[in-house]
């Protein structure tokens, strides 16, 4: 029997395990659940640690029992990799092994006050005061902010950095702690791609930082070790997967991005999740943007492998403005019936619509912008709301790849897509329309487990996985290329624009 690599996929709005076979990269088998969001109040977005903890051990149970049920034998599984939603913040007592509050999801706006104070006493009021250290933008995204709102206002929090109980972590760093041991010994570990996401992170030392953890009055020895994203982290202390090591450790998008083979300077993807993030790897250099996008760390693949960085372009409002169709204004079911109305419809007859729940992330990072829906007559109507809506994913991503061109100076010929939402094929060439080029997306849509896997099955100790593209086979893939003229996807990328600009300025 070849030998089995599996991942933990836990994103936004589910956490998923798969068992992918070592030579072909075929999945054997998986298991996905949902996961619940809460929303406390206007601008919240929390989530259950115990809930992300039941949800990993139900994956990895269930998906054990499905392949024992194939006859396969589970001790092939020679490494469990992690890939997780990025940003989003933890505290716990690693005593009693117990949250000390919600997580604050990445996309929560609690802070937006607290980073208006930031940046108002950053010189020159400049976001990018840390850029130089962090890659990133003071904004309610990146973890420190987060971290700071709960030492500032949670009882629980501040008592157990006191008594030197209390834990950090990203949901990477909650899910290995808890799978190693947790109060029974687990370690306390994080990636440097998941790292470069806290804003306390310096990316050329690829160490914390003592000036930023200042800057934010982080305690130090709350935060977790930083590793490799590809290196033995420990081992599974329970269930069926007991004993098997814990070898890989990348953030979604980074996980994407090795999932999707893009190893060489200059290649990228796009992913279509809760989300929408278009990573472009720069190699060994940290490329500063010149227009709004994040400067990373995509991933180091072993503890003596040189770091490789990309150039990030994120929006906050993708899948989730589905979701918001469907939970908040009931007008689709299910996520894919958005496809059918969509299609229904056409054009969106003029109708823009801007998501910015969370305020808009790049090329703007403007937290006070709001959503907004424009061009309404007495013919729109929900199919209309729908096109408008998927049109919106595609016209964020056009913006993201033209700061993307802008920046690089060699434009991208074709995108590689993945992620929940590419299995709408009207999404799809809407987005190839609006580019005016190629999408090009992989059949085998699990990319960003099949990069955490391929992190783990490389770890040294493990080596069941060689990262080389061609020792996998060619996997299948589906391309849509553009079937309007650019002046009209030039007309529609204008009124976007136009809507945008509206949705920034809603208050004034
Ligand atoms: P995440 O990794 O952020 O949890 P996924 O990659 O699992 O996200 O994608 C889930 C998101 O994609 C949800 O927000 C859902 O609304 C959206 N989605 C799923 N299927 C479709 C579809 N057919 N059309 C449009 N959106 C979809």
């Amino acid at each position: 029997m070849e030998p089995l690599v599996a991942a933990i996929d836990q994103g936004t709005s589910s956490t998923r395990f798969l068992v992918f076979n070592a030579k072909t990269a075929e999945v054997l088998s998986h298991h996905q659940v949902e996961i619940n969001q809460s929303f406390p109040k206007e601008g919240w977005v929390e989530e259950d640690p115990r809930e992300i903890m039941q949800s990993v051990y139900e994956c990895m149970e269930r998906t054990c029992e499905k392949l024992c049920q194939l006859n396969i034998n589970i001790s092939n599984i020679k490494a469990v990799g992690v890939t997780n939603q990025r940003e989003t913040t933890l505290v716990w007592d690693k005593e009693t092994g117990e949250p000390l509050y919600n997580a604050i999801v990445w996309l929560d706006l609690r802070t937006q006050s607290t980073v208006e104070r930031l940046i108002n006493k950053a010189p020159g009021r400049n976001k990018n005061h840390l850029k130089h250290k962090t890659g990133l933008p003071i904004s309610t995204y990146f973890s420190a902010v987060k971290l700071r709102w709960l030492l500032d206002n949670v009882e629980e929090v501040q008592q157990a950095v006191l008594s030197e109980r209390a834990m950090f972590g990203t949901v990477d760093s909650w899910i290995i702690w808890c799978l190693t041991g947790g109060k029974y010994g687990g370690v306390h570990c994080t990636d440097v791609s998941n790292a470069s996401r806290t804003m306390l992170f310096n990316i050329h030392t690829m160490d914390w930082d003592p000036e930023l953890c200042r800057y934010f009055d982080i305690p130090m020895e709350i935060l977790p070790k930083v590793r490799s994203s590809s290196e033995i982290y420990g081992w599974m202390k329970s269930g069926s997967l007991a004993g098997v090591p814990i070898s890989g450790c990348l953030g979604d998008q980074s996980a994407a991005l090795v999932g999707q083979m893009c190893f060489e300077e200059g290649q990228a993807k796009n992913t279509y999740g809760t989300g929408c993030f278009l990573l472009r790897n720069t190699g060994t250099k940290a490329v500063m943007s010149d227009h709004g996008l994040l400067t990373t760390v995509a991933y180091k693949m072993g503890k003596d492998k040189p770091a490789c960085y990309a150039l990030e372009g994120s929006v906050a409002i993708a899948g989730a403005v589905v979701r918001w169709l469907k939970d908040n204004m009931g007008i689709v079911k299910s996520s894919s019936e958005i496809e059918t109305l969509a299609a229904a419809a056409g054009s969106s007859y003029g109708c823009y619509f801007v998501p910015a729940f969370s305020g808009l992330y790049a090329p703007y990072w403007e937290p006070s912008a709001r959503g907004i829906i424009c061009g309404l007559t007495q013919f729109t109507n929900r199919n209309h709301l729908a096109f408008a809506a998927l049109e919106a994913v595609c016209f964020q991503t056009r913006e993201i790849l033209d700061a993307m061109n802008q920046d690089s100076g060699v434009p991208l010929t074709q995108l590689q897509v993945d992620g929940g939402m590419t299995s709408n094929r009207l999404l799809m060439q809407l987005q190839a329309d609006i580019l005016c080029v190629s999408v090009v997306r992989p059949t085998m849509a699990e990319t960003t487990a099949l990069g955490a896997a391929m992190a783990a099955g490389a770890a040294e100790g493990v080596e069941v996985w060689n990262l080389s593209p061609g020792h996998l086979p060619h996997i299948m893939s589906e391309k849509y290329t553009p079937q309007i003229n650019s002046d009209e996807s030039e007309f529609r990328f204008a009124r976007w624009k136009k809507a945008v600009q509206r949705a920034m300025n809603w208050e004034t």
